[in-house]
């Protein structure tokens, strides 16, 4: 069962999301989840950490697979915990498919993506009327680590649109000069969200402009979500970061 852990607090899980850890033998867990979440867990279970986060040494993807089939294999209930949800830049089609190719059942529970987390805590509404009306949830890191190449640039200078920038710190320079030269501008509001709904979330609110700067100076500890659009001048605007 891939389950959506949400993006920190354990109360943003589902019903259906609590349910599925207490029945499971196993769980492999991201180290984007938070303690409190694998406290719903029961006891006995094992609770095995495939954290990959950042470019830490880590099992590796291949590695998190096969794991999975070989405990799903010896007839165990194994709960995949994926932080925020797992269709939402969680990798979850090649473990869904590798289940399905050794003919396992796979069930997927959603999860609060880390873009409603954030906007929540901004009391942000992504899309909002006269300001955007499209929401875009882009990932800054390709499969090197490097800012992908093949970014749709006049989609992100988007005036219209609310842009979500998932994994978005490393390369944050270079996206912000791309899109202020794609004709973004400068003023666009501009929110950083580290750890967003855990209990120590920090924003940092910028503008396109200079985002990049204040995030280097705040020295964030991440996780962290980049988001760019004029619906931040909303309430976000006035919260205070
Ligand atoms: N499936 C997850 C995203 C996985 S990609 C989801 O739906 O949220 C990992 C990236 O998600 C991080 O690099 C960061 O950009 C973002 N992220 C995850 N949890 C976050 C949080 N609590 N606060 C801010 N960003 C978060």
């Amino acid at each position: 069962i891939l389950v959506g852990a949400g993006p920190g607090d354990p109360e943003l899980l589902t019903l259906k999301a609590v349910r599925a850890l207490q029945s499971a033998d196993v769980v492999l867990y991201d180290d984007l989840v938070s303690p409190g979440v694998l406290d719903f867990a029961r006891r006995e279970a094992e609770k095995v950490d495939v954290g990959k986060r950042g470019y830490r040494a880590s099992p590796g993807q291949p590695t998190i697979t096969a794991k999975l089939v070989e405990l799903a294999r010896a007839g165990k209930t194994v709960v995949r915990l994926k932080g925020g949800d797992p269709s939402i830049f969680g990798r979850a089609t090649e473990e869904i498919e590798a289940l399905q190719a050794a003919g396992l059942e796979v069930d997927v529970i959603p999860g609060v993506t880390a873009a409603s987390g954030a906007a929540a805590s901004l009391r942000a509404s992504l899309p909002e009327r006269d300001l955007a009306r499209r929401v875009q949830f882009v990932t800054a890191h390709g499969r090197d680590g490097a800012l992908p190449e093949d970014m749709d640039w006049s989609a992100l200078a988007d005036p219209g649109a609310t842009t979500v920038v998932y994994m978005g710190v490393r390369t944050m320079r270079e996206l912000t000069r791309k899109l202020a030269r794609a004709g973004l501008d400068p003023a666009t509001p501009a929110i950083l969200v580290d750890r967003a709904t855990w209990p120590d979330e920090r924003r940092i609110s910028a503008t396109l402009e200079t985002i990049a700067d204040a995030t280097e100076q705040s020295r964030p500890v991440g996780p962290c979500l980049l988001i760019l659009g004029a619906t931040l001048s909303g309430p976000a605007g006035r919260i205070r970061a």
